[in-house]
């Protein structure tokens, strides 16, 4: 009789925690059993040690592909931290120098990394795959998969070309994990990774403490003042405001600051100095809001974000999923206010007016599910979890506008006022 693996003694050796959260110990033993496996789990739910730990136990290196360099890196650390042995994770992308990659190529070689994170791009290159062919490889984990899919929120081409990288370099389990849960992200990753006959493992999507309200948007000075004022209601605590375009990050965080209130704006055409400052600011206090475009916030860890406002209305639900999502990690307190104006929704659809017809097919259909959501009088959680193909049990979750201060009940009030 074979004893069974003492997983919790093992997360408690290398990572010190007492024990596993949701399904992580199911997700671990499905792949040492050396299963292809899909993870969807909301953001904070631990995907990563779902791959951390089977790497630490297995035997060989286990190839983390991530989309960022800085989440990367970050992890590495993380990793390292916790090991009594140097070089046990490493990372391979374009910012490394000739002698750092040759420094992560011994360290592999002698058997001591156990976790290699490499961008996707780094993956495909010829002279890569042609080493780690030689390589013992545990297992490959494909994080932020969403990626692969063109109805996800972040779509990268270089993923779609992941298959073709593990067929070369030569098969081991594939663990893909995501936080993007809609059927169609879904099966494009199944597909894309020829992982058809893969273990799923769901968590609920539902984030009880968030909530979810929907404002009209007048105009941008009723806008700005509506801002100004819940602002002011939540002196001191951290928010995170999200606008379309650069422009309007930097004239709100203007307006926000000749208000008092301390802002800092936040978009990928500031130099990479700025941006770390603020985001550093954000962490440390210094700033209480961050106005930004969604190029912030993925790796994000500030547990006590207390508020997400959406100055535009997103481009897809999925999106605003993850965006909302950054607010009340801890568990605690999170208000997510989305701004909607049928006017902002021609404007998204004429931006897509030059792009590739299928682009614009989809483009559109994700707005329209957005508009559904904004429009409709439905429980905002139930309709959020549906579109993830969740049910939720109760029709009034108490935590949106719409069950708090369902619109019939205020319209037909507004009548019998009139009358
Ligand atoms: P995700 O990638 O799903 O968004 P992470 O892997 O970043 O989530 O984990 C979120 C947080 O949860 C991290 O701070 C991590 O250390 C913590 N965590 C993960 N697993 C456990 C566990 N079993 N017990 C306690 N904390 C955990
Ligand atoms: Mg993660
Ligand atoms: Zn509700």
């Amino acid at each position: 009789m074979t004893k069974e693996l003492n997983l919790t003694e093992k997360l408690k050796h290398y990572f010190g925690f007492e024990k596993f959260k949701g399904d992580q110990e199911a997700i671990i033993r499905n792949l040492l059993a050396g299963h292809d496996t899909f993870v969807l789990m909301p953001t904070g739910g631990g995907k990563s040690l779902c791959y951390q730990l089977p790497s630490l136990i297995m035997e060989g290196t286990a190839i983390v592909v991530s989309p960022l360099i800085a989440l990367m890196k970050n992890q590495v650390d993380v990793i390292n931290g916790i090991s009594e042995e140097d070089g046990v994770a490493h990372y391979l992308n374009s910012s490394l120098k000739k002698a750092e990659i040759d420094k992560v190529r011994a360290d592999i070689v002698s058997g001591r990394t156990k976790l290699l994170y490499v961008a996707p791009e780094s993956l495909n290159k010829e002279e890569n795959m042609a080493f780690l062919k030689s390589v013992k490889i545990s297992f490959y984990a494909i994080d932020e998969a969403h990626c692969i899919s063109e109805w996800g929120h972040d779509f990268r081409p270089e993923y779609r070309k992941i298959r073709y990288a593990i067929d070369t370099i030569g098969a081991a389990p594939v663990i893909a994990l995501t936080a993007t849960a809609t059927d169609k992200v879904r099966t494009d990753i199944i597909r894309s990774l020829g992982i058809e006959d893969c273990a799923e493992f769901k968590s609920s999507f539902n984030r009880p403490n968030l909530y979810y309200e929907v404002r009209a948007k007048r105009s941008d000075d009723d806008t700005s003042k509506q801002i100004i004022k819940f602002i002011k209601q939540h002196t001191g605590k951290s928010g995170i405001i999200y606008c379309l375009s650069r422009k309007k990050v930097e004239e709100l965080a203007a307006i926000l600051q000749a208000n008092d209130i301390k802002a800092a704006p936040y978009h990928a055409g500031l130099d990479s100095e700025t941006r770390s400052k603020t985001q550093d600011d954000f962490l440390m206090e210094e700033l209480d809001v961050i106005v930004a475009t969604i190029a912030f916030g993925m790796g994000i860890d500030k547990p006590d974000v207390r508020f997400v406002i959406h100055y535009d209305i997103p481009k897809s639900l999925e999106g605003y999923y993850q965006e909302t999502g950054r607010a009340g990690r801890d568990g605690k307190e999170g208000i997510c206010i989305v701004f909607y104006s049928k006017n902002d929704l021609k404007k998204l659809e004429k931006f897509m007016e030059g792009k590739p017809v299928a682009e614009q097919d989809i483009g559109r259909q994700l707005l329209q599910e957005t508009e559904a959501y904004a429009e409709s009088s439905v429980c905002r959680r139930k309709m959020l979890l549906h579109y993830f193909g969740e049910e939720y049990p109760k029709d009034n979750c108490c935590m949106c506008d719409n069950c708090l201060h369902p619109k019939k009940k205020i319209e037909a009030m507004n009548q019998l006022l009139i009358v």
